[in-house]
């Protein structure tokens, strides 16, 4: 046992004689001064005391080598032999976070020394044999794993270094076993982990460039090593994936694409699409962008490109009909049964107060037998009356907008239409617009001149004035009847009811009573205490209490049924108008009502049609306008072109039709179903929806109601100012050679509120901007009553004092428009921008 002094053993490990002291303070130990002797035991305590303090004070290296070189002799044919020298690097550098890689060095010290102590010099061990210098691949593979591991475990605990370290030496080593080993002392250090938790570490472990190998004796896996590393710096992640792969788990990926049988209906929206072809609907959208049609996920396609879609992604495709469930419906309601005639259905159409309220009040008084209780008679819409001759059914809802309205809907309600004209008052432009709705529906019009009581009656120019319009009277050689009526004293009431019943003969109306209800509804609201209620007229067969009906988008059983008079009833056959209940909803007036056999296929159907319903409002939108009105007309004989005209005065309206007649060949033609003086209105645009008609504007325009269904329907509206303009644009509509139009856009409109003279100006009118805006520097119309009085400039343009550029829409100006004085209360002066548009498909 040797004895040293402080100041020796301070020279031996390299260490100042104070630090070495103060750590021999810390260790417990008595020394205070440099010449003092330390004995072995003390040595050994000091050691203890650095070891379990993890040696602060000693000097951590940034990385550690270790190097091995094993000789061995290789014997080759026969006598000759090889000396075979060996040499391996191991470098483990600092890569972790500071405090982990500074802990990990204290343990690798530490494991250092105690392995120097146990194997003083590792390198000079000689115990290599030649077959162990060329690991076995399996042996190589545990090798890998072990070292994975041990590196895994390094990480997890600090205690690990010991097997991190000893595994690849031993390996190296060509120790058979020690893999195996180094495996089990990894998996005890760390007892607590899991298998998920190593599989994990593992991938972790894997690709860490930190292990460099310099080994020239077979590597263990060599280029998923440089591959991972590779992948490690670029981004970490790609090593994952072949981990996941080596980790051989129950996933078969499928090897080709699978092909799926795709139902695509006249339209499919992308998401549905996606869905049938089991992919993601971005995929879906992401490949119709590169195809060029940027599309959202839930935008509806038609048939046409969803199928081009869906084969492009080698899928196989099933047109099937979009209506079939429509059809099924259809289909499932045909009956055979005994025709019977039945009862003609009336509605009551003419001028404002021409007494079409007044006739059908004096009918409904006198013909409708009211029932004895109460005498509440609730107003449904529509009632029958019983003659001597038969039923007639009258819809109770006058005006054409109800008519037209229904009629747009698809929905005939009406069979014969009476023409109500004031003889003292001759036909007037609600007469004539009533005449037009009459034809366009094709319609039988019977005509009651009204208030044949008053003097000032002359039968005789009514029918002149409606000759002239081709409703021309039977004694004329033409096929409508006129009665002399009036609906106050009640003349020739029963006449005009006779007259209806010989017009229905001619048209020898029949239905089927035995067969299940059909129906339109007439009108439909919702009831505080009883729900839905709506009105319907029984078209065919008969409607019972407790039916399971379809109305619509609505379905539901009838809870209860009432007749015109609020009487309830079991049943409803042809031509009767009732009352229902039990409706889920309100359905509108038109659609048509239908009894089902089951509650499910209502349901069913009326869902559907929910859906559809959106669908049909935007394809409608785009039939409409003028540039794709030939496109859907189909294959009719001649091509129609429907316009609804309206204008300023009678001459250019004249002047229009006779034009317009004269356009058109062998193929297509020009059919003005609706003109007349005036502005644009609500019912003019619903004879236009109904005939599939654009509306025209010569120098007037549409009222609010008239662009509410314009806008809504998407019709189009054109407004001109020039004949020649209306011409050309139905010409090159003719001959489906539309290109850009200049149309007008309305920017603003102000109204004239008050007219005050200001010697500057002239006339200045006092105006509120109703919509838009009102530009300074734009062309204005002036218009009264809707239509174009003055088409010009404005002089000047105010707020207040200020001359101002431009004016908001809810804001008072005063406005000069130049050259034109006649400016009055009431007027509109609207302020227009023209803009080349090119023709849309
Ligand atoms: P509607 O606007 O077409 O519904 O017309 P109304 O039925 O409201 O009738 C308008 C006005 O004409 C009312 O004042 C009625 O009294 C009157 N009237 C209706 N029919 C007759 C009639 O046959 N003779 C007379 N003298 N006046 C009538």
């Amino acid at each position: 046992m040797t004895q040293v002094t402080v100041k020796e053993l301070a020279l031996v490990v390299d260490t100042p004689v104070e630090r070495l002291l103060q750590q021999m303070r810390e260790a417990g130990l008595p020394h205070n001064r440099a010449e003092q002797v330390v004995t072995d035991e003390e040595k050994q305590k000091l050691l203890a005391h650095l070891k379990s303090s993890h040696g602060e004070k000693l000097e951590e290296p940034s990385k550690i080598t270790l190097k091995r070189k094993t000789t061995s002799t290789l014997r080759v044919a026969g006598s000759k032999t090889i000396s075979v020298e060996v040499r391996k690097k191991k470098t483990f550098v600092k890569q972790e976070p500071a405090e982990v890689a500074a802990e990990q060095k204290r343990e690798q010290d530490e494991k250092r020394a105690a392995e120097a102590a146990a194997r003083p010099a590792p390198e000079a061990k000689p115990e290599a044999r030649p077959e162990a210098a060329a690991p076995a691949p399996r042996r190589g593979a545990d090798a890998e794993e072990a070292r994975i591991r041990a590196v895994a475990a390094r990480q997890a605990s600090a205690a690990q270094v010991a097997a991190a370290v000893a595994a690849p030496v031993a390996v190296e080593a060509g120790q058979p076993g020690a893999a195996e080993r180094a495996r089990d002392e990894a998996r005890r250090a760390a007892p607590k982990r899991n298998e998920d938790d190593e599989r994990r570490e593992r991938k972790q472990a894997q690709p860490r460039p930190s292990l460099k190998e310099k080994a020239p004796t077979p590597r263990v896996a060599p280029r998923s090593t440089e591959e991972e590393s590779d992948r490690f710096r670029r981004g970490g992640r790609g090593g994952k994936s072949k981990l996941k792969k080596r980790n051989q788990h129950g996933f078969q990926s499928p090897s080709g694409p699978i092909i799926r049988e795709v139902n695509i209906g006249e339209t499919i929206t992308v998401a549905e699409l996606a869905a049938q072809m089991s992919v993601k609907g971005a995929e879906v959208v992401k490949f119709m962008f590169k195809m060029g049609t940027p599309v959202t996920i839930n935008q509806v396609l038609d048939q046409e490109t969803a199928q081009l879609v869906a084969e492009e992604l080698g899928h196989k495709v099933t047109l099937v009909s979009e209506n079939a469930l429509e059809e099924q419906l259809a289909e499932s309601l045909k009956f055979e049964g005994e025709a019977e005639s039945r009862a003609p259905v009336v509605t009551v159409m003419g001028h404002v107060d021409h007494g079409k309220t007044s006739l059908l009040d004096y009918i409904r008084r006198t013909k409708v037998a009211t029932g004895e209780a109460g005498g509440i008679t609730q107003h449904i819409g529509a009632y029958h009356v019983e003659t001597d001759r038969g039923m007639v059914t009258f819809l109770d809802t006058p005006g054409h907008a109800a008519f037209t309205a229904m009629r747009a809907r698809g929905a005939k309600a009406t069979d014969i239409v009476i023409l109500v004209v004031a003889a003292d008052d001759g036909v007037m432009p609600q007469t004539e617009e009533a005449i037009q709705h009459a034809k366009a529906a094709g319609v039988p019009i019977v005509v009651a001149v009204n208030k044949i009581d008053k003097p000032g009656a002359d039968l005789d120019r009514i029918k002149h004035d409606l000759a002239a319009r081709e409703v021309i009277p039977e004694e004329w050689g033409g096929t409508t009847q006129f009665i002399p009526v009036s609906a106050k004293v009640g003349t020739g009431i029963d006449e005009l009811l006779e007259a209806v019943l010989l017009q229905a003969e001619v048209l020898e109306l029949t239905a089927t009573p035995s067969a299940p209800g059909r129906g339109v509804v007439i009108e439909s609201r919702l009831d505080k205490g009883r729900g839905p209620v709506a009105t319907v007229l029984v078209q065919n067969g008969t409607l019972r209490q407790g039916d399971i009906v379809l109305a619509g988008v609505n379905y539901g059983r009838v809870r209860a049924m009432l007749d015109e008079n609020g009487q309830p009833i079991k049943e409803a056959g042809p031509s009767i108008p009732v009352e229902i209940l039990g409706l889920d909803g309100t359905p509108d007036a038109g659609d048509d009502l239908t009894v089902l056999a089951d509650e499910k296929k209502a349901r069913e159907v009326a869902l559907f049609r929910q859906g559809k319903f959106r669908e049909v409002k935007l394809a409608r939108a785009h039939a409409g306008k003028l540039e794709n009105i030939f496109e859907t007309m189909g294959q009719e004989e001649k091509k129609t072109l429907n316009i609804v005209l309206k204008s300023d005065v009678r001459g250019s309206l004249e002047a229009l039709q006779g034009s317009l007649a004269g356009l058109g060949n062998e193929e297509v033609q020009v059919r003005v179903v609706g003109g007349g003086v005036g502005g644009i209105t609500e019912s003019d645009a619903n004879l236009a929806l109904a005939s599939n008609a654009v509306i025209f504007g010569f120098n007037v325009r549409a009222d609010a109601g008239a662009r509410k269904i314009v806008e809504q329907e998407g019709l189009d509206l054109r407004y001109y100012n020039v004949i020649y303009d209306i011409i050309e644009d139905v010409k090159k509509a003719l001959t489906g050679m539309l290109g850009s139009d200049v149309r007008e856009n309305i920017l603003g409109i102000a109204e004239v509120r008050d007219v005050f003279r200001s010697p500057k100006f002239g006339a200045v009118a006092g105006c509120m901007v109703v919509e838009g805006n009102v530009h300074r520097n734009r062309p204005i119309r002036v218009l009264r009553d809707d239509v174009v009085v003055f088409e010009g400039e404005l002089e000047s343009l105010r707020r207040f004092k200020d001359d101002v550029a431009e004016v908001r829409a809810g804001m008072e100006c005063g406005i000069a428009v130049k050259s034109y004085n006649d400016v009055r209360v009431g007027d509109k002066i609207e302020v227009f921008e023209k803009v080349q548009v090119a023709r849309s498909l």
